[in-house]
C-alpha cells in the first residue's frame, strides 16, 4: 500500500452513521453493507488526509489493518485508492423537481371513477407521473379497466395497481390485464390464497396473502421496503420520504396527503387538485425529513427507509409500525 496516496469510497457509496451501527450504502447497485461506527470516521478523515496521516491519527490501527479494509472495500466496490481525491467530487445533492406532484394515490371507487377526468386533467397539469390505484375489496374489472384507458390521455409512467383477490376474477384475468396495459409497473392482488410472484412481459404480477381490508392496514415499515437509489436517498436528505409532493383521494373523493391520514383538504367532488394543493396545510407534513424524526435521527437505514406519518401521536414520532431500534440494534417483533 503505498502512504501517500488516499483512499476514497466512490460517490455513489454514502456512508450513514447509526446510534451504534453504520452502513455504506451502494445508490447505484441498491445494496448496503454493515461497517462499525469507527470505520465510518477512519473513511471520513481519509478524504482529507492521505494514508501515512491516518496512520498518524489513528494510533489504534496498524498499517496491515487498514490495508485489509480498503482491500475488503476495494473487491466490493464501493472504493479506490488515488492521489488526488479532488478528482473524484461528492455527489451533488440538489434535488428540485420541475413537478409540483410526485406521486398520487387513488382509492378505486364509483365516486373517484364519476371525477376522473377531472381528476386525470389535473394530474397532468402538475406533472404527476406516478400513480397508485387501490382497492380494499372487490371492484369490478370493467371499472378498473375505465381508469387504466384514460392513463394514456395524461403524463403518468408509472403505475402501481393494488386489487383484492376475487372468486370472479382468474388469474387469466390479471394476466390480461398487465398484457392490455403494459404501463403497469406492477398489479398486485391482495387477500390472494397464496403468495406468489411472476413477470409478464415487463410488469410484476404479486398475489399475498396479506389481508388488506382499508387504508389503516398501510404504514408498515420492513428492510423489504427500503429503497436504496439515488433519487430516493436525495429526497429523503431534504424531504419526507412519504409525503413530498403526494397527493391522495380517498373513496368518497376526500383529498389527503395520504389515504391513511385523517385531515382533508377538500373534495374531488366541488374542488380541483390544483386547488387542495394551495390549502393552507397541505404542504405541512412535506419538510418533516428523517433528520428531524426521533429515534430515526440516529438510524442507520433514515435515508432507504420509507417513512410513515400516519400512525403516530406527535409528527416529530418514529412511525408506530417499525420494529427496528436503532441502539439494540435490531427488528422486534411488534405486539
Ligand atoms: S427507526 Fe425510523 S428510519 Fe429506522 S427503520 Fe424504523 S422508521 Fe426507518
Amino acid at each position: 500500500m503505498n502512504t501517500n496516496f488516499y483512499f476514497t469510497l466512490f460517490s455513489n457509496c454514502i456512508p450513514v452513521k447509526g446510534a451504534v451501527r453504520s452502513i455504506i450504502c451502494d445508490l447505484q447497485r441498491g445494496s448496503y453493507l454493515f461497517i462499525s461506527n469507527d470505520i465510518v470516521d477512519v473513511l471520513a478523515s481519509c478524504e482529507t488526509m492521505p494514508i501515512f496521516k491516518i496512520l498518524d491519527y489513528y494510533r489504534n490501527i496498524n498499517e496491515v489493518e487498514l490495508e485489509i479494509l480498503f482491500n475488503q472495500l476495494i473487491e466490493l466496490n464501493l472504493g479506490h485508492y488515488c492521489e488526488n481525491p479532488d478528482r473524484f467530487p461528492k455527489i451533488n445533492t440538489q434535488f428540485n423537481s420541475p413537478y409540483e406532484i410526485l406521486d398520487c394515490i387513488i382509492e378505486l371507487s364509483d365516486c373517484n371513477l364519476k371525477y376522473i377526468d377531472n381528476i386525470f386533467e389535473s394530474l397532468t397539469i402538475l406533472g404527476c407521473q406516478t400513480i397508485e390505484l387501490r382497492t380494499y375489496s372487490h371492484f369490478s374489472l370493467e371499472k378498473i379497466e375505465i381508469f387504466l384507458s384514460k392513463l394514456n390521455l395524461t403524463r403518468i409512467r408509472n403505475v402501481e395497481l393494488i386489487v383484492c383477490h376475487s372468486q370472479l376474477e382468474t388469474s387469466n384475468a390479471f394476466e390480461a390485464i398487465l398484457k392490455k396495459y403494459p404501463i403497469i409497473e406492477t398489479l398486485v392482488i391482495h387477500s390472494a390464497d397464496i403468495d406468489n410472484c411472476k413477470t409478464i412481459g415487463a410488469s410484476n404480477l404479486i398475489f399475498t396473502t396479506q389481508i388488506i381490508t382499508s387504508s389503516s392496514c398501510c404504514g408498515n415499515i420492513s428492510k423489504e421496503d427500503f429503497k436504496i437509489n439515488l433519487p430516493f436517498y436525495l429526497h429523503g436528505i431534504k424531504n419526507n420520504t412519504c409525503l413530498y409532493k403526494k397527493i391522495s383521494i380517498k373513496a368518497n373523493g376526500d383529498i389527503t396527503n395520504c389515504p391513511s391520514l385523517e385531515k382533508t383538504f377538500g373534495s374531488v367532488i366541488e374542488l380541483s387538485l390544483e386547488q387542495a394543493l394551495n390549502t393552507t396545510g397541505f404542504k405541512e407534513l412535506w419538510s418533516i425529513k428523517k433528520d428531524d424524526i426521533n429515534i430515526c435521527k440516529v438510524c442507520e437505514f433514515r435515508y432507504i427507509c420509507s417513512d410513515c406519518r400516519a400512525f403516530l401521536n406527535d409528527v416529530y414520532e418514529k412511525p408506530f409500525k417499525c420494529s427496528y431500534d436503532p441502539y439494540s440494534p435490531s427488528f422486534h417483533n411488534l405486539s
